[in-house]
């Protein structure tokens, strides 16, 4: 696949998580599920720019403000061929 379609892969190297639902994972201890399955968060944007919302505990993430500057975004995504 082309380099130039890298940046429509994963590229996640610090992620964003709500405190409380790391706390919440920590303490369930026995659980098989990563922390990714147990994170219920939507992403979207706003009048302001991008937020970050925590399902489980209503509550705000992480709200990026764009101060009014339109950034260049990327909607497309990567399919995989799937081989029968
Ligand atoms: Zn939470």
């Amino acid at each position: 696949m082309s380099e130039t379609f890298t940046f429509l892969k994963n590229n996640i190297n610090q992620p964003i998580i709500c405190t409380d639902c790391e706390k919440e994972f920590i303490d369930r201890q026995n659980s098989k599920e990563s922390l990714q399955d147990f994170l219920k968060i939507d992403v979207g944007l706003t009048d302001f720019g991008v937020q970050i919302w925590c399902q489980r505990h209503q509550q705000n993430v992480c709200h990026f403000d764009f101060e009014g500057i339109r950034l260049k975004a990327d909607f497309r995504c990567l399919k995989q061929k799937k081989y029968n």
